[in-house]
């Protein structure tokens, strides 16, 4: 009977692999890859039978006809009755949608299908940066559907923008955005923040023998900033929390101070 698995190799080739999904992969009758090139060929020396799913990317292509090619290859040979093992760069399900939905639609034709975590970019930029996402909250938005919709920002929380190079993107098709659009992306951004809030680029390695590259910058400087695919948007909070004292007076008022 068939089955579809989807993994995460984490972001560093050879270092973030759970023994769960290096077993998948061995075990698995076929096994598709989007991934880093370098960690495809990689995966390829753990199973034989490794496809990947890379080239279903192409310039002035709708990404969403990609996902949509990628989702059936993994669901026929789902149907063929195969292990299907789906390995998807850092976390599977982190700002990614074809292993969400493969694994919906295979639930959804009757077969066994589920995830398993793997460590994701934001993960490895919480360690980098020394940054606790808990420690004023954390919010997370794609960067341009941050534009696209209207959306309540909080300032006081870390803000992380994911797929910062296709900020503004219409037309979504793998290509970069540049410098004009990721201006209308900084116009939004100063509502809350002042132009010269200190922002940072992120880019974990792929390889366990290079730095994470991370550029601090003024905010008002990101349109001229040298982004690329893999970048990642760290704004750190612009302003201080706010007291509810409105709450703690109520919360006070459960159990009295004893005098
Ligand atoms: N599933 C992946 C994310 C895929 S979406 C994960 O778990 O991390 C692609 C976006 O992830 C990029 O636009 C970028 O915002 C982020 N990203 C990918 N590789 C990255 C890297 N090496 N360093 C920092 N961010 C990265």
């Amino acid at each position: 009977n068939g089955s579809l698995v989807c993994v995460g190799p984490g972001m560093i080739l050879g270092a973030h692999m759970t023994e769960r999904c290096k077993n998948h992969i061995q075990q698995a009758d076929v096994v598709f890859t989007s991934c880093h090139p370098v960690i495809e060929k990689w995966l390829a020396t753990l199973n034989p039978c490794t496809h990947s799913l890379q080239h279903l990317y192409a310039d002035n292509k709708d990404r969403r006809n990609t996902y949509r090619q990628m989702q059936d290859t993994l669901l026929k040979e789902v149907r063929n009755k195969k292990k299907v093992v789906g390995v998807f760069y850092g976390h599977p399900g982190v700002f990614a949608q074809v292993p969400h939905r493969a694994i919906q639609q295979a639930i959804d034709e009757g077969y066994q299908a589920w995830m398993e975590p793997g460590i994701s970019a934001d993960a490895c930029l919480y360690a980098d940066m020394g940054i606790d996402p808990g420690a004023y909250g954390c919010q997370q938005f794609e960067a341009s559907q941050f534009m696209f919709y209207q959306r309540q920002l909080d300032p006081s929380a870390y803000v992380i923008l994911w797929q910062l190079g296709h900020a503004g993107d219409l037309s979504l098709t793998p290509r970069l955005t540049g410098a004009p659009e990721r201006q209308v992306l900084v116009d939004m951004l100063f509502k809350y923040y002042a132009p010269s809030h200190q922002v940072a680029i992120y880019e974990s390695p792929f390889l366990p023998t290079q730095q994470p590259r991370i550029i601090w910058q003024r905010l008002d400087g990101l349109p001229e900033a040298d982004i690329s695919l893999i970048s990642t948007l760290v704004i750190p909070p612009g302003r201080r929390l706010i007291p509810n004292d409105e709450i703690v007076t109520r919360l006070k008022s459960i159990y009295p101070p004893s005098h």
